[in-house]
């Protein structure tokens, strides 16, 4: 396996960025744990074969739940 070479936190990121990358994470659609990575920042479900587009290395970000969370607000509001 690929590693990140100088440095302890480097390597540290590298590491935990690559186990994202290979987890299962749960399908929005059909709740089952089967969505995996297709490409960068592509994500697809083997259950319902829907994609998503998510994190480049983890299905869902912080910074991609804030953007959904302000969307739904401003869904309300409106
Ligand atoms: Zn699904």
């Amino acid at each position: 396996m690929q590693t990140a070479r100088f440095g302890a936190s480097i390597r540290k990121l590298h590491d935990s960025a690559i186990k994202d990358k290979k987890k299962s994470y749960e399908c929005p659609k059909c709740g089952k744990i089967k969505v995996v990575r297709k490409g960068n920042a592509l994500w697809m479900c083997k259950g319902c074969k829907s994609t998503f587009a998510g994190g480049a290395y983890s299905f869902t970000t912080e910074a991609g739940e804030l953007s959904r969370r302000l969307a739904a607000d401003y869904a309300k509001s409106s």
